[in-house]
């Protein structure tokens, strides 16, 4: 299945690029939900994380290459920097997965290698070359990544990855680690690579690079003209600053246009097989997860999952739709799993059915979980006449995928209109297994809410964003309320979902300072130096 020269190779890094988005974090518990996820899409490879960089980090590498590292599953990577220790680190966490891949960079680059290494250009070429044969010395797939290339000298670049590849680097990877160059540029370096790399043959050429200046997506298929076959991307694009290159629009592109790439690829333009192993299906909800569980929103303008990006509303596209689907749509909204959005379920539906469909979705629940949900399901039912299946999505998110429970919020209740105070009241449950019980003003509903929250929780944050979205249509659907907060430079996401947004934004709230106090107070917060500055330089890869 892998090293196909003739299909392009998907490796996700929203787990380790991804997730070092600002206020992007991902506890154990998420990331396993993404990873598996991602299997379900079908990437190749999952850049689950820098296993160096803290214990949560290692943990959390470990337990995917345990659990989504199967025989049949994706290729399972660990960021490391051309350091022992590094490699070690990530050797020991994907020890567990049958299919491992290390993947090590350095910097090569005259401006890194001066202030940033104080190397000389011969001793990063003997780093490099030890590295990779030291990472090879524990596992065969090893990916080598010469960092800041696009600033290296070519002559140099082209020593360093012949050195690499001869070591044993089975993938070379090209980064534009700022997002600077135009397409043309990066097909150009990929071409000079290439042509100039004597065993180039020997490894699959990748492709890393971010969104600065919009063009990531385009430098990529760009790239692939010239013989890159993997791109490095992550869903929604979601990243350092701007982002990453987004796995969907990629994965769309190469779909949609397939007869555009196929012959780059040395197959007949109208070869049917796809160009990559990704299922296309599956995209909408991978977007979905993505977002709900890091709290970064998908704008609505955003191609393939942003909500408008099926909606057709000009009357002469909407006329021309009617009369053939394909006069103004590029793509069927089906093919990425974006479906009718059917009626699937009412208030006599019971238990077998709840359960029969969220199987169908791709959701197979424990028995507690599944009777959490069908309670929320059932109070929903009485509410709503008609459930569809992002209702029935938008339960389960919120009953399975949260922090862990350390604040409990018991009751809230609020009065507010014109001519009155807003005012809340809430009884949460501490940690501790106290009931506390206060009430604040404010100068709505919700500020009077975690106003009333804060006066119990007693935890010092800023609210820095708080977004409430509609979940399906109607006066009765269900609004997602989504929240960032900050605590001493950290950012920390919160969502929940319910019929009265006012039930939900409180949730949200306590979801957030639950996700901040685990951090917190398990001590996550105080890694050594040595992880602190690998975290920093891994967020220039
Ligand atoms: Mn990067």
């Amino acid at each position: 299945m892998r090293n196909h020269d003739d299909r392009i190779i998907i490796f996700d890094t929203t787990l380790r690029d991804g997730e070092q988005a600002p206020g992007c974090t991902l506890n154990g518990e998420e990331k396993m939900a993404i990873a598996r996820q991602l299997a379900r899409l079908g990437v190749d490879v999952i850049e689950a994380g820098f296993a160096f960089a803290s214990p949560g980090d290692f943990e959390a590498v470990k337990k995917i290459s345990e659990q989504i590292g199967t025989e049949n599953g994706p290729i399972i990577c660990s960021l490391a920097r051309a350091i022992p220790a590094d490699i070690k680190a990530a050797a020991d966490a994907l020890k567990p997965a049958v299919h491992s891949r290390i993947h090590t960079f350095i910097s090569t680059s005259d401006i890194h290698l001066e202030y940033q290494l104080k190397k000389s250009r011969s001793e990063v070429l003997t780093i490099a070359e030890e590295m990779v044969a030291y990472a090879k010395s524990f596992v065969d797939d090893v990916e080598f990544s010469p960092m800041d290339a696009a600033r290296s000298e070519p002559a140099y670049l082209y020593e360093v990855l012949t050195k690499a590849i001869a070591a044993g680097a089975t993938t070379i990877n090209i980064p534009d680690t700022v997002g600077y160059m135009t397409p043309s540029e990066f097909g150009d370096m990929i071409r000079g690579i290439k042509e100039n790399v004597p065993n180039i043959d020997q490894a699959i050429l990748s492709v890393h690079g971010h969104n600065d200046l919009g063009l990531a997506v385009a430098s990529f298929l760009e790239a692939i003209k010239y013989g890159a076959r993997q791109l490095e991307c992550t869903i929604n694009g979601i990243g350092e600053r701007a982002g990453n290159a987004a796995l969907e629009e990629l994965v769309m592109a190469l779909h949609v246009r397939r007869q555009y790439f196929n012959p780059f690829l040395g197959r007949s333009v109208d070869s049917e097989t796809p160009l990559t192993g990704i299922n296309t299906t599956e995209i909408y909800r991978t977007s979905r997860l993505v977002s709900n569980l890091t709290g970064m929103l998908v704008q609505p303008n955003k191609a393939i999952v942003g909500a408008n990006a099926f909606a057709h509303e000009s009357g002469i596209h909407q006329d021309g739709m009617l009369k053939n689907r394909q006069t103004y749509e590029i793509m069927d909204a089906r093919s990425i799993g974006l479906n009718d959005n059917q009626i699937v379920l009412g208030k006599h539906s019971g238990r077998n059915a709840f359960r029969t469909r969220l199987k169908e979705l791709g959701y197979d629940l424990a028995d507690q979980e599944l009777n959490k949900a069908f309670v929320r399901f059932k109070e929903l039912a009485d509410k709503k006449k008609e459930t569809t299946d992002w209702d029935l999505e938008s339960i389960v998110n919120d009953e399975t995928q949260q922090p862990p429970e350390l604040f409990r919020l018991e009751m809230v209740q609020v009065s507010c209109g014109n001519n009155a105070q807003p005012t809340a009241t809430v009884r949460i449950r501490t940690p501790e297994g106290e009931e506390l019980m206060d009430a604040a003003i404010g100068t709505g509903p919700v500020d009077a809410i975690y106003k009333a929250i804060n006066r119990v929780v007693k935890v010092p944050n800023d609210l820095i964003e708080f977004s409430v979205q509609s979940v399906t249509a109607g006066i009765d659907a269900i609004g997602e309320v989504t929240i960032r907060l900050k605590h001493e430079e950290r950012i920390f996401s919160g969502r929940s979902a319910n019929t009265d947004i006012i039930v939900a934004s409180a949730q949200a709230y306590i979801n957030a300072l639950n996700r901040l106090y685990s951090t917190v107070t398990n001590g996550s917060l105080n890694r050594t130096q040595a992880q602190q500055e690998a975290g920093r330089e891994a967020a220039s890869v």
